[in-house]
């Protein structure tokens, strides 16, 4: 062929692409201007869970690895004020003390052709080093302001306030639900779940409970989060990237500092360090992100349907996009990020062994030993070798739930009736859950605090000053009853 028939030929088939590419987003209308949030007049009815959710605040139950730390009798107390504040739930709910940190509710459904449901909740928090900073002290429960103040008003005593406010509601009116409703709430969430929710997961194991879907905390319905899209986005955590630690150590003759080898174990590490975050893992658009995009597209300006709708032809730009960003980079790649650091104990004295930890987040769809081996490599060249710092090891990633499932479809419908504002988008939560400890036992499993937050106020979230406000509290209270009305 020559040469102006091969321009010819060029020039038609990216003709041809681009004419596809533009269909494809033709054909995904924008969608409709975003609905009004619920008027103040409407969450009337959900009145009161900020007394709730404050009586539950003002228990300091943190939870500490070291169990001899933490405050027994809070823990206490506060079973205690679930049964005082939910009066008709313990009356008609069959409640289990499944160890000193896990709680579980069965609520019986009419039915027996639909798979139960389980909503989760923890009820530790963490602990507030900073309290005599605090505009209303971590543990007072203040209601001012408009919000109620302290831990776990947005981590996460708020959900479990919202769901039982809400299921107590619905006793008093006289609902039954179809299927079989758990409410599963873990007292340690914040150190691993190991007392909490692995002995619920267990106990619906050992019981044969095979649940069509599992609701935990997880994204917020974000407000601000991406300057292209003209509504809040209610993120759905569809699934949960992996945890492992791995010490990464160099060794060395040690010896004093005076007359130093030319490579040092501090060296060697430093090096290694250096490998690893200047050799990041390969970027990846999973089925999470493509469903995210996916969703995302009728929310976002047209260039940008076009990226989202065509990741065909566009997925090396969308990766460069994404990767620009540390955040937006941490939903398309596994990440490193090394945290500690630890050489010899004096100034005039080499390391026998150095030593760092880094953080690894892994992608689902990879595993911890995959990423394990890729380390190794990048280190081994600089002289250090790597190990799992945990006994216990990795938390591989979690599976990635349907967005076409009944639960999914359930979240989106009670979303749409209690924030009528926001857009429900698939999302990769990067932050670890409970829900590791109940992957056998539900079919599907969905990440959601019903909240709308700003990144600004998401900072109250283990840092200072952790409130919400009391118009928003209420909404979470009705997407709760929506949804329970639903099951
Ligand atoms: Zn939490």
């Amino acid at each position: 062929m020559s040469l102006p028939a091969l321009l010819v030929l060029a020039l038609a088939i990216l003709l041809g692409l681009a004419a596809i590419a533009l269909a494809r987003a033709v054909a995904t209308p924008r969608a409709p201007k975003a609905a009004p949030p619920l008027a103040e007049s409407a969450l009337a009815r959900a009145a009161g869970v900020e007394d709730a959710l404050s009586t539950l605040v003002k228990r300091a139950t943190i939870s500490y690895f070291d169990e001899t730390a933490e405050d027994s009798p809070a823990f206490a107390g506060l079973k205690r004020d679930l049964e005082a504040l939910f009066p008709e739930v313990h009356a008609r709910l069959a409640r289990e003390d499944l160890g000193d940190r896990a709680l579980l509710y069965t609520w019986k459904g009419s039915g027996t052709k639909d798979a139960p449901a389980i909503l989760c909740a923890h009820f530790d928090v963490v602990p507030a080093d900073d309290a005599a900073q605090w505009a209303h002290g971590p543990f007072s429960g203040d209601i001012a302001d408009g919000s109620v103040w302290g831990r776990g008003a947005q981590d996460i005593k708020v959900t479990l306030a919202c769901a039982l406010h809400a299921a107590e509601r619905l006793l008093k009116a006289g609902f039954v639900p179809r299927r079989t409703i758990y409410f599963a709430f873990g007292g340690d969430e914040e150190i691993g779940g190991m007392r909490g929710a692995r002995l619920v997961g267990e106990a619906l194991a050992a019981r044969g409970i095979r649940a069509s879907f599992l609701l935990d905390e997880g994204g917020p319905i974000a407000d601000g989060m991406l300057s292209f899209v003209d509504r809040p986005l209610a993120l759905i955590g569809i699934a949960e990237k992996g945890y492992m630690d791995v010490a990464v150590e160099a060794a060395g003759a040690g010896g004093h500092a005076s007359m130093p080898p030319r490579r040092t174990a501090a060296g060697d590490l430093s090096r290694a360090v250096v490998a690893l975050e200047s050799s990041p893992l390969k970027p990846s658009l999973g089925f999470t992100v493509r469903s995210f995009l996916g969703k995302l597209a009728p929310y976002s300006p047209f260039p940008f349907r076009v990226l989202f709708r065509n990741l065909w032809l566009f997925g090396p730009l969308v990766k460069a996009f994404f990767g620009a960003s540390h955040t937006s980079n941490a939903l398309i790649r596994t990440t490193f990020a090394p945290t500690m650091l630890q050489g010899s104990a004096k100034e005039n004295v080499l390391a026998d062994v150095a030593r760092a930890n880094v953080n690894v987040r892994i992608l689902p769809g990879e595993t911890g030993a995959g990423t394990l081996a890729v380390m190794k490599r990048l280190a081994r060249r600089s002289g250090a070798s790597v190990r799992p710092a945990h006994p216990e090891g990795v938390v591989e990633p979690s599976p990635e739930s349907p967005v076409d499932h009944e639960g999914y479809r359930a979240i989106e419908a009670a979303l749409a009736l209690s924030f009528p504002e926001a857009a429900a988008v698939p999302f990769l939560f990067s932050a670890g859950t409970d829900t590791k400890h109940y992957r056998g036992a539900a079919e599907a499993m969905y990440r959601l605090t019903p909240l709308r937050q700003t990144a600004a106020q998401l900072e109250g979230v283990h840092g200072r000053d952790e409130r919400v406000g009391i118009s928003n509290l209420r909404r979470c209270e009705i997407f709760y009853e929506r949804l329970i009305s639903a099951l």
